[in-house]
């Protein structure tokens, strides 16, 4: 337990500031997330040091696809969520308080630097929600010369964010929909504070967004047309993957049709540079020039950079925005 950034105690409640759901807090009680509590006036961070999932993960599960690819990454997980997807795909994690054990911000370091990665990624759980820890450890990273990776529902105040940037290397957001009422009613979050999120951070660091497709739900031609649309407006080289969507948690609804997911590529393709399908197997996820169409990137069997130069393809000297 550490005591919370991002409050103000006001008599008996303290205000929560840390996401847009601007929690007001009573003495004894959390906020949204279940993990940031009252105690007497001061509001404390009950993740902290407390970890639920360790791996050492291909970069390319993130998913980040344009961001070191092909090495390996340390990530970590804690338990808790200021989103209550119908259909979380990791909700034995989120809610996993009781798997939770405690390793010190120093212990994680040291597995971090006995494990042949090129930094830290937080991530398996929301991550903003255990911003301290995720403050301290990315500092120690930095500090180390190795990287830090966020991968967010972007649910993030404008403050806490712009201090957090500095520090991050790379974020993968999720856009879980183009709708405010798909994230109302099946996330119990809102749309504009990510989209926000997504605008100010690819200002400031390397950042893919990905969509889960659930059919019917999020995946009209119209939806798909907005949502790569948006963000050809910050950057058409802003990485795009759908990721196909399994029944989980408390939605039963069948997996994402092949069909759809291809479909949602190629619309998306009319307005972005490089846009991937996730959580198929088998599908040809290399990187081709938007330009010349040359493989870039073979991810088919061993991942292999087999027509990039100094950020540039071999075939028509496009500028490649690959960081490696
Ligand atoms: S971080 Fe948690 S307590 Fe703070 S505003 Fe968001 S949901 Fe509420």
């Amino acid at each position: 337990m550490k005591e919370a950034k991002f409050y103000e105690n006001k008599g008996e409640y303290v205000f929560c500031v840390l996401c847009p759901h601007n929690c007001k807090i009573k003495n004894g009680s959390t906020g949204i997330c279940k993990v940031r509590k009252n105690i007497n006036g001061v509001l404390y961070s009950l993740n902290y040091e407390k970890i639920t999932s360790v791996a050492l993960d291909p970069i390319e599960k993130k998913p980040l696809f344009h961001f070191y690819p092909g090495t390996k990454i340390f990530s970590i997980g804690s338990f808790g969520c200021n989103f209550r997807c119908d259909y979380c795909q990791n909700y034995e994690i989120v809610y996993g308080e009781n798997l939770a054990i405690d390793l010190s911000i120093e212990k994680i370091i040291q597995l971090e630097e006995e494990s042949d990665s090129i930094g830290m990624a937080y991530t398996y759980n929301e991550p903003t929600i255990f911003y301290e820890m995720v403050e301290e450890l990315a500092k120690e990273m930095k500090n180390r010369g190795k990287k830090n990776v966020l991968v967010t529902n972007g649910f993030i105040n404008k403050e806490p964010l712009l201090n957090i940037l500095p520090l991050i290397d790379a974020m993968n957001i999720d856009l879980k929909a183009m709708t405010d009422d798909f994230y109302k009613k099946i996330c119990k979050g809102q749309l504009d504070p990510v989209l926000e999120t997504i605008k100010l951070a690819a200002s400031k660091t390397h950042v893919e967004v990905t969509t889960l497709l659930i059919d019917e739900y999020n995946t009209s031609e119209d939806e798909i047309e907005k949502l790569s649309y948006f963000l050809s407006n910050i950057d058409k080289n802003i990485v795009l993957h759908f990721s196909r969507y399994f029944p989980k948690h408390k939605m039963t609804k069948s997996a994402t049709n092949l069909n759809t997911l291809i479909r949602a590529k190629e619309i998306a393709q009319r307005h972005l540079n490089y846009v991937y399908i996730g959580n198929v197997f088998g599908f040809d996820n290399s990187t081709y020039c938007p330009n010349c169409h040359e493989k870039l990137i073979d991810r088919n069997f061993k991942l292999e950079i087999v027509g990039i130069e100094k950020n540039r393809c071999i075939h028509c000297g496009l500028e490649i925005p690959v960081i490696y």
